[in-house]
């Protein structure tokens, strides 16, 4: 087997053909268009929105779609804008065929979710961010992609649209494992929605790669509310590449929360995210390598966050 870098996992030497199948285009004006298709050709169909992953998985022949529906002509899915939502509350809804270079410059994502901001900075490159879209990134579902791991952080939503109308899905219920989604295959996703970060509220965003610009090896955010005498009300860490799908370090957040934030607190919750890590290591690094990597960039996120709420004051 030959290991595919790309994508972290193995292709057939016979397989690693660099051009695609033949396939039919579609390219909807609408939403409505799209879901027709959608309808139409079922399973055998593909959303093409930035293509960054998927024309790679379609040059290797990891898919075959039929028919690609280009869903690029849809602007009312490239938006962001700050809203009060029932489940998540206060935070913005980024329309999934924004750009993620678009989100990671915007003013509003800098202003209202700046972990957004610095982790979007860490996909990938530029030229790549300047195609890749947010909705493309969290369909795709690479444990390790930045944007899932604050979106489960953050605890935000997805909004998916089908036949049968809109559902919402928290992160857990969306991102289900390895390059799997709980999107159908006559679904789309709209939005994505990302709680704001709290006026006061200190983060951090830290990943460790072998090159800039590749998949993180591990990544982890955080997020701490602390209150007026230092103890801290409100923790949040949430962990990328290290399980098939982005989680959260509950227990780290568990013993974080109550207690002032010294070099004790962070050890222990270093150990405790290390011990949520379900990974069984891969080409890029052993199991022990990654659940040490977790426990190290865990303590580092958290000193990051605290240092970066003592700049602010
Ligand atoms: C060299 C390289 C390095 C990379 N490094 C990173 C990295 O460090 N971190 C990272 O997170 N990503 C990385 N990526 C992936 C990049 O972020 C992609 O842009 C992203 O994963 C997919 O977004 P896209 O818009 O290009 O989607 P596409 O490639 O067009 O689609 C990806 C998948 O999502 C589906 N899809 C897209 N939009 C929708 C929608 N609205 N509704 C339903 N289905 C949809 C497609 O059918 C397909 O299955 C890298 C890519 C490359 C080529």
């Amino acid at each position: 087997m030959q290991p595919n870098p790309l994508f972290g996992c193995s292709i057939r030497r016979s397989t690693a053909i660099v051009k695609p199948a033949a396939f039919a285009y579609e390219a909807p004006e609408t939403v409505e268009e799209a879901l027709a298709l959608l309808k139409r050709y079922g399973e055998g169909a593909k959303v093409l929105a930035g293509g960054q992953s998927l024309v790679p998985m379609m040059n290797f022949r990891l898919a075959q779609p039929e028919v690609l529906i280009d869903i690029n002509g849809l602007a009312e899915l490239d938006y962001i804008r700050l809203q009060d939502g029932p489940e998540a509350g206060r935070g913005l809804a980024i329309g999934a065929l924004t750009r993620q270079r678009t989100a990671e410059l915007s003013p509003r994502v800098g202003e209202h979710c700046p972990l957004l901001a610095e982790a979007l900075g860490h996909v990938a490159h530029a030229a790549i961010r300047n195609r890749g879209t947010v909705g493309g990134s969290l369909v795709h579902a690479d444990p390790s992609a930045e944007i899932a791991t604050v979106l489960t952080t953050l605890n935000g939503r997805v909004t998916l649209r089908g036949p049968a109308g809109e559902r919402t899905l928290a992160p857990g219920d969306f991102l289900l494992g390895y390059l799997t989604t709980g999107l159908a295959p006559d679904e789309l996703l709209m939005e994505a929605r990302f709680p704001a970060i709290r006026p006061g509220a200190r983060w951090g965003f830290l990943e460790f790669s072998r090159r800039q610009g590749d998949f993180a090896i591990a990544a982890v955010a955080a997020v701490l509310e602390l209150d007026s005498g230092g103890a801290c009300t409100v923790a949040r860490i949430g962990l990328g590449g290290v399980a098939p799908a982005p989680l959260r370090a509950l227990a780290a957040e568990r013993a974080l929360v109550g207690r002032r934030i010294d070099g004790d607190a962070i050890d222990e919750a270093g150990r405790l995210a290390q011990e949520v890590c379900d990974t069984e290591g891969d080409y890029h690094a052993s199991e022990e390598y990654k659940r040490n990597l977790a426990g190290v960039l865990t303590r580092r996120c958290l000193a990051q966050a605290l240092e970066r709420g003592r700049e602010a004051a």
